[in-house]
């Protein structure tokens, strides 16, 4: 396990685990190989911990992607005829792999995102988690329902829809591209998958794994690049059927655009400015914990992170005062140390973005409260101590725009209907948080709020057969259960006649 490594040990193994990134650029993983751009162009990658180079990375264009394509859509014919149990037992084989590799996994991705140790342990063992649920579902994705009419026999099936792309973000990167891959695969689907710019290395290694254990060539193809060259070729090919898009609001609505010529299904998963209520007769200290895991874990740059603390204005004073205390002891650190909670942010333009919120926070009038930042921080690393904004009012910039840091803008309401006002005024509906004792409220509550997904006295504890998806302009679609199956597969209603019922005669 990752977190019984010492702090040297993992300084030790990430000299070891990066140093083939460094030594040569980092190529596209098309039809099982490792291949540059046909362009020969490359891209820098550089650490978020003090912004040196970690390597070079191959800048795709149309011609890799459409290279990624045909391969995806040669491989498909292979990979969707064979059996579910076959492709169970590779997809399990894949789950094996990432569990053997995942202190190099962990390892690669702290550094790559500066995501801190003592989550990205547990986030690569979730994409093994991941792989092994869809694989599970393998043989029977193809299975429907029986429909039977007075005349007919109806009967449904399923079948893959052909090579989909999988675009996804920087935030958990390996953990996020397992979720999108691993459903698509075990529906019998093709990928080609576009990894953020600013995370390639964990993509490259899920990539390497599966064709170790025995994926065929084709079937899940990587190619790196930019969004706006890479990821718009992508969504606009045209033997690509479907976009699984994870990312912000903004590109979601570029990809709907980019993929209208071509009629592309699409699953959105984007943004978030979660509330979580907090009542007064709630669970003071439990509710405490989950609010400062919500927001203060994963760097604050979670989809699902709870932005947005709206405390009853009874005990709105001590809730805050408690919770800051707590915050100022959460240890910013270099992402291998096990004590690590929070690392640096992702990208210089990233962290310039978070940072604006203190100054922002104050010119609307907030109080800001800071964290310990960590003394020996690098210079020219990405880092940020915690925040609290207090005395928010929801109509500040604080309150509405995603900051996705590690800052909290905590706003006071007066009773449930102001509660339910205040929570759902936001453009964005993905994930919410209530705690109270109240049963008959929290039923009320959850059917009033405006999310795809609501969490009733307790963090975000995910479930792999429940959906998984935003409303408003936090997404399109769900994943999870047999949700991801509907999305990667094409439903066919077949009526075979029991020849009793009357066929029309026209024209004698
Ligand atoms: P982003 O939208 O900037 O980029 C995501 C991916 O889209 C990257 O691979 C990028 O290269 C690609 N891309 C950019 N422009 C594109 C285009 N025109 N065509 C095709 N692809 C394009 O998002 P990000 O900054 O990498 O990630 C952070 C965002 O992701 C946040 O808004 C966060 O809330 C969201 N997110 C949502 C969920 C969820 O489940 N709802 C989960 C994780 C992250």
């Amino acid at each position: 396990m990752a977190a019984s490594h010492t702090f040297a040990e993992n300084l030790a193994a990430a000299d070891q685990h990066l140093a083939r990134f460094a030594a040569v650029p980092l190529g596209h993983f098309i039809n099982g190989e490792t291949v540059s751009s046909a362009s020969g162009a490359t891209f820098e990658n550089r650490s978020p911990v003090d912004g040196s180079l970690l390597g070079s990375v191959a800048a795709g264009d149309d011609t890799d992607v459409a290279r990624a394509a045909d391969f995806a859509d040669d491989a498909f014919g292979v990979w969707s005829s064979m059996a579910g149990t076959e492709r169970k037992r590779i997809l399990h084989d894949v789950a094996d792999l990432i569990v053997e590799r995942q202190h190099e996994i962990a390892i690669t991705e702290c550094m790559d995102t500066g995501q801190t140790m003592r989550f990205m342990g547990a986030a690569a063992l979730r994409g093994a988690d991941n792989f092994r649920f869809f694989a599970d579902q393998a043989p029977s994705a193809n299975d429907g329902l029986s429909l039977p009419s007075a005349d007919h026999v109806n009967y449904t099936t399923r079948h893959p829809l052909g090579p989909v792309g999988v675009i996804t973000p920087w935030n958990t990167p390996f953990m996020l591209s397992t979720w999108k891959i691993a459903p698509a695969l075990a529906a019998g689907c093709t990928v080609v998958h576009k990894p953020a710019e600013w995370s390639p290395y964990t993509a490259h290694l899920l990539a390497e794994i599966a064709s170790e254990a025995g994926l065929p060539a084709g079937v899940l193809n990587t190619v790196h690049g930019l969004g706006e060259s890479a990821g718009k070729s992508l969504t606009e090919h045209p033997k690509i059927k479907a976009i699984a898009f994870v990312g912000e609001s903004s590109t979601g609505s570029l990809i709907q655009a980019q993929g209208a010529p071509t009629l592309k299904r699409v699953h959105f998963e984007l943004g978030g400015k979660n509330p979580v209520i907090v009542f007064d007769d709630a669970d003071f200290e439990r509710a405490v914990d989950a609010a400062i895991f919500m927001i203060y874990s994963l760097n604050g740059e979670r989809c699902t992170s709870s932005s947005r603390l709206l405390v009853q204005d009874t005990i709105y004073e001590d809730f805050t005062v408690r919770l800051a205390e707590k915050m100022k002891n959460i240890p910013v650190g270099h992402p291998l140390d096990p004590a690590s909670v929070i690392g640096p942010l992702i990208h210089p333009h990233h962290h310039e973005k978070v940072k604006r919120y203190l100054d922002i926070a104050q010119q609307d009038g907030a109080a800001v409260v800071q964290g310990t930042p960590w003394g020996d921080a690098p210079a020219n690393g990405c880092w940020v101590p915690p925040a609290l904004f207090t005395g928010a009012r929801n109509d500040m910039r604080i309150a509405q725009e995603e900051i996705f840091g590690p800052m909290l803008t905590a706003i006071p309401f007066a009773d449930e209907a102001d509660a339910v006002k205040l929570a759902n005024d936001v453009e964005y509906g993905l994930a919410a948080y209530l705690w109270t004792r109240d049963v008959g409220r929290a039923h009320r509550v959850s059917h009033a709020l405006e999310a795809g997904m609501v969490w009733v006295n307790s963090q975000n504890v995910r479930h792999l057969p429940t959906p998984f998806g935003g409303t408003k302009s936090s997404g399109i679609g769900r994943d999870g259960g047999d949700w991801s199956f509907d999305f990667y597969m094409e439903t066919k209603n077949i009526a075979i006649a029991l020849d009793t019922h009357a066929i029309p005669k026209l024209g004698g």
